[in-house]
């Protein structure tokens, strides 16, 4: 009798355990949390070396943040560069974006991302993105032959990774913490539809992008951007890797460093000579429509002004000279602009009192400011424009510490047994400035480092 009922204690505290993390206990070789750019590299990787693979994306769909990049890649030295006769060599490559990172990025981890950047290039063409050099006054963009970018580079990603039988997607399925045992990574609490299950593994690759949609995080580490929009990422971007790389006693590196666009709507960035160009060029005001700033601030100090105001947001205003520019257009278009004959009028469509709106512009088409702008544009010519613009975070430049294998460094310097990341999760790289096209080549770098580290 006695027997009998502890075997139904037991049974019970079984069952209770089980369901505290679900029923569900998957092992796998590698598990890569993240479906961007850096996680579908990491997972193919590993699966090509014959390992069982899980990646887990919590979205309903693989894509993150690497579907949206614009452009293109950065690369020197490919056979791309060989064969238009335009050159942008490694060396080129690495001073560029040390440079760009104020000498703050790794030189090592930097040099590692030049070095493999032909091969990188290689690998994408042979799993057909078709790509060409921009041109030679922008010899480090590689761009695809025609199409969208990121919507082709996620393509031949996932055909890619269809081809494995040892390589499992599990989308809406999101990594809560990760398991540790004797001071060894060895898997994920992860919650899918059914709930809360662990998947235990060898070794798990963080692919989880970066803080672009908490602004709450971003504000933690960075207060001038305190507020910002999140205009310009998808909603994945929450920085989940960090927390869970934190709670293993990573480090992380370059924290403070975001890439903040001023002008942003939409799901896009413009470029701010609309508001600070000589001549040609508007200008920025805020809800009760006044001047507030002074535009020709650097980028990133220009959003954290916009960012102070009580809308987090404002209005740039310009008219038909600055609407004809390739920018002007783009924004017009893109960021749905109100379009008057009469500034009156355009202040009508702004809710904005029209008496001071023709006072702000009249005072700056006479050279009036209070902010110590010493180039100054008019707005003259109709029709005139007005476009919200949200400040909005474009790149996560800090991440986890990484070392040459892409395996993540704890708080005293040494890796972490089973712990690898790849892509827009790892700092180092970037310090305050990111060269255009470097991140989703060190997606592939990072991401082939990471799934063939973890793999072995
Ligand atoms: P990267 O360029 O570094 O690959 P992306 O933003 O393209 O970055 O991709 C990161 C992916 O990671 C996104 O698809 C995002 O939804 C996913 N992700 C973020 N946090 C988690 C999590 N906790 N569990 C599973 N997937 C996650």
């Amino acid at each position: 009798m006695k027997i009998a009922k502890l075997l139904i204690t037991l049974t019970l505290v079984v069952t209770l355990a089980a369901c505290s993390t679900g029923s569900k206990v998957t092992k796998t070789d590698v598990l890569v949390i993240g479906g961007g750019g850096a996680g579908l590299v990491a997972a193919i990787t590993a699966a090509e070396s014959g390992k069982n693979v899980i990646l887990v994306e919590k979205m309903t769909a693989v894509g993150g943040n690497t579907i949206i990049s614009a452009t293109g890649i950065t690369a020197s030295d490919t056979y791309l560069h060989t064969e238009s006769g335009i050159s942008f060599t490694k060396e080129d490559h690495f001073k560029r974006t040390m440079d760009t990172s104020k000498n703050l990025a790794n030189p090592e981890l930097v040099n590692i991302l030049v070095n493999s950047s032909a091969d990188a290039i290689q690998w994408l063409a042979d799993l057909g993105l078709n790509l060409k050099v921009r041109s030679d006054k922008e010899p480090f963009w590689l761009v695809p032959v025609e199409g969208h970018y990121g919507s082709q580079l996620i393509g031949v990603l996932i055909n890619k990774a269809n081809q494995f039988k040892n390589l499992e997607i599990r989308t809406k399925t999101k990594a809560l913490e990760l398991l540790v045992e004797d001071g060894k990574v060895v898997g994920a609490v992860v919650e899918g539809a059914d709930g809360k299950y662990e998947i235990k593994s060898n070794s798990v690759v963080l692919a989880t992008g970066g803080l672009n949609n908490n602004p709450e995080m971003i504000a933690e580490y960075n207060a001038k951007y305190a507020n910002v929009n999140t205009e310009m990422t998808t909603p994945g971007a929450t920085g989940d890797g960090i927390l869970m790389a934190l709670a293993v006693n990573a480090n992380l590196v370059d924290m403070e460093y975001f890439q903040i666009r001023p002008l942003a709507i939409n799901g896009d960035w413009y470029n701010e000579s609309i508001v600070n160009a000589e001549g040609v060029s508007g200008i920025l005001v805020n809800f009760q429509g006044e001047r507030f700033v002074n535009e020709t601030l650097a980028p990133k100090a220009l959003a954290s002004e916009i960012l102070k105001t009580s809308e987090h947001s404002a209005y740039a205003v310009f008219d038909q000279l600055v609407a004809e520019t390739a920018a002007g257009k783009k924004f017009v278009e893109k960021g749905k602009a109100f379009t008057a004959n009469t500034i009156a009028e355009l202040a009508t469509l702004m809710s904005i009192d029209a008496a001071v709106l023709e006072k702000t512009i009249n005072d700056y088409n006479e050279g009036i400011d209070p902010f110590g702008r010493t180039v100054l544009g008019k707005i003259i010519q109709a029709p005139y424009y007005a476009v919200i613009t949200k400040p909005s975070n474009h790149y996560t430049m800090g991440g986890v510490e990484v070392d040459a294998n892409a395996q993540v460094i704890d708080k005293d310097g040494n890796p972490i047994k089973g712990l690898y990341a790849a892509g827009e999760v790892i700092g180092g790289l970037y310090g305050d400035g990111r060269v255009a096209g470097n991140n989703t080549l060190d997606d592939v770098v990072f991401g082939k480092l990471a799934g063939s580290n973890a793999a072995k």
